[in-house]
């Protein structure tokens, strides 16, 4: 066993990767957008797509609506 291969196994690691629970999605190439949810209690995964000059408001909106109507308590 080398010196390397030890400082390797006990170097500590950020294994635990952070729970994406919701995505909001902007495709600039189509000029649209969406968000999806991946909460394991959600009624309505996916809002949208909307479109062109409405995606600047919606976006900002969009996931603060979507916790006060599907999943309530959350923080945004
Ligand atoms: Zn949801």
């Amino acid at each position: 066993m080398t010196s390397s291969a030890v400082q390797a196994r006990d170097t500590p690691g950020r294994t635990a990767a952070p729970e994406v629970v919701g995505l909001l999605v902007i495709d600039a190439d189509h000029g649209r957008a969406r968000y999806d949810c991946h909460r394991p209690n959600c009624l309505q995964r996916r809002e949208g797509p909307v479109y062109g000059a409405a995606i600047p408001d919606w976006s900002k909106t969009v996931k603060a609506e979507h916790l006060a109507r599907y999943h309530q308590g959350e923080q945004p």
